[in-house]
């Protein structure tokens, strides 16, 4: 078997690992990153680029760079109850660079972070490469086991990290212990074309039981429809007529195109929505970061900003370890207690946005009266700067200090 060797090895090449490949090849260090795919272009997986992520863009010099990429800008938020619509947050009074989310698909996102990283020699990017086991030595973990197109590879590193997100394989044979905090709700992806004289930005509309969700992306609508767990085979076996019928009740402006776009069920994606942690992120040269760490719901379009943040923050206490050793267990356990706080405070606010907003919403049969934060908000401009830097910095900012070599 092939055998490779390098001091950071991460699995997975979403959001969290790219970052944290970025960073610590940017400081010198020796790393190396596995995607089991063999590019970053799936669809439906988020694609708010968030005012803290954008600042540590500028932090990184990078910024003009990346916004000369295609993207649109959302400056407010607004939410539909029935035909009244409610403004929700505004980013205009953030204290960023940036103020307002970036959307841009996330596959250009990771390209752009992976062209970036290409300039560093140190840099290794494994595409079609699956982690499938933790290679363990002296009680210490030592490396993965990767299945690739040419047979499995033996990879030991000084320490590896699991960033494969929310499903992670090293997560479970790590054998740290998780706690499920439960979501109600799946969602189903959908695109719908945008036509001339649609509103821009990002939309929530709700009516009748249901709930929707629009983000303008340039030529299409991006849109994701919540449905109660396990309610996509109920909906398969009304039939498409149905479905049809229930998607033209919430699109609003959009209704007027779905006959003629949803031809099939094979055109509605289903994702499962799960909300869990870690409440141990390391072992003996081990670390789980990003959704390996948190699973996040979609509520607040929030786990992107926070993968990032995690990346970034390991990169400040592990990268000048990594750059002359090996990191002891009790320095692997000093990221949990950066990045746990702000984590319990986005879950606890996802999981009481399901539960008392969501839910009970999902489980009418006429459109509810707006909760009265959202009339709240409405009415008091200057307070939507609240809900803006919850979403768009979060709490907790982390800010690049590990230095370029
Ligand atoms: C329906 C839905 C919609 C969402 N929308 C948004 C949104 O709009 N904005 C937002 O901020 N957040 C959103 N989220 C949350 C967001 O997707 C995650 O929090 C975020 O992607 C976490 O980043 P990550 O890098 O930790 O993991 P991921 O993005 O899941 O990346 C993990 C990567 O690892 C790779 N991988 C997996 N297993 C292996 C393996 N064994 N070996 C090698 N590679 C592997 C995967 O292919 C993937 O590229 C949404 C979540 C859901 C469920």
């Amino acid at each position: 078997m092939q055998q490779i060797s390098t001091t950071c090895l991460i699995a997975g090449g979403g959001p969290a690992g790219m970052m944290l490949v970025f960073l610590l090849a940017r400081a010198g260090v020796d790393v190396t990153v596995l995607e089991k795919h063999k590019d970053f272009l799936r669809d439906f997986r988020g694609d708010t680029v968030h005012p803290s992520t954008l600042e540590v863009m500028h932090e990184l010099g990078l910024l003009e760079k990346f916004l000369a990429l295609p993207h649109s800008e959302i400056r407010n938020v607004t939410i539909a109850f029935g035909d009244e619509e409610f403004a929700m947050a505004d980013f205009s009074k953030l204290s960023t660079t940036c103020k307002f989310i970036a959307l841009m698909p996330q596959w250009d996102f990771l390209d752009f972070i992976a062209a970036q990283a290409k300039a560093f020699p140190n840099f290794h990017l494994m595409m079609q490469t699956e982690a499938k086991d933790l290679l363990i030595q002296n009680g210490r973990i030592a490396g993965v086991l990767a299945k690739t197109p040419d047979g499995n590879v033996d990879i030991r590193a000084g320490l590896t990290v699991a960033a494969d997100g929310r499903t992670s394989i090293l997560r479970d044979k790590s054998g740290l212990p998780r706690i499920e905090l439960g979501a109600p709700f799946d969602v189903l992806w959908l695109s719908l074309p945008v036509k001339s004289g649609d509103p821009l930005g990002l939309q929530g509309r709700v009516k009748d039981g249901q709930l929707f969700v629009m983000i303008y992306r340039g030529d299409y609508w991006q849109c994701a429809l919540l449905i109660p767990k396990g309610g996509f085979d109920p909906i398969k076996a009304e039939g498409l007529s149905r479905f049809r019928e229930r998607l033209k009740k919430i699109a609003g402006f959009a209704a007027d195109r779905v006959d003629e776009t949803i031809t099939g069920f094979d055109q509605v994606r289903l994702l499962t929505v799960a909300v869990d942690r870690l409440t141990e992120w390391a072992r003996p040269g081990f670390l789980a970061i990003g959704d390996a760490a948190h699973a996040m719901s979609p509520v607040g379009g929030v786990g992107i900003n926070l993968a990032i943040q995690d990346s970034v923050a390991t990169a400040n206490i592990l990268g000048p370890i990594l750059q002359t050793r090996t990191p002891k267990f009790a320095e692997l356990k000093r990221v949990q207690r950066r990045r746990m706080f702000p984590t319990r405070v986005i879950q606890a606010f996802q999981v009481a946005a399901q539960n008392l907003g969501l839910a009970p919403i999902m489980g009418a049969t006429t459109t509810p009266r707006p909760p009265f934060i959202v009339r709240l908000l409405n009415a008091w401009p200057w307070a939507r700067q609240f809900p803006a830097r919850f979403l768009g910095i979060g709490p907790r900012p982390e800010h690049v200090r590990l230095q370029k070599k």
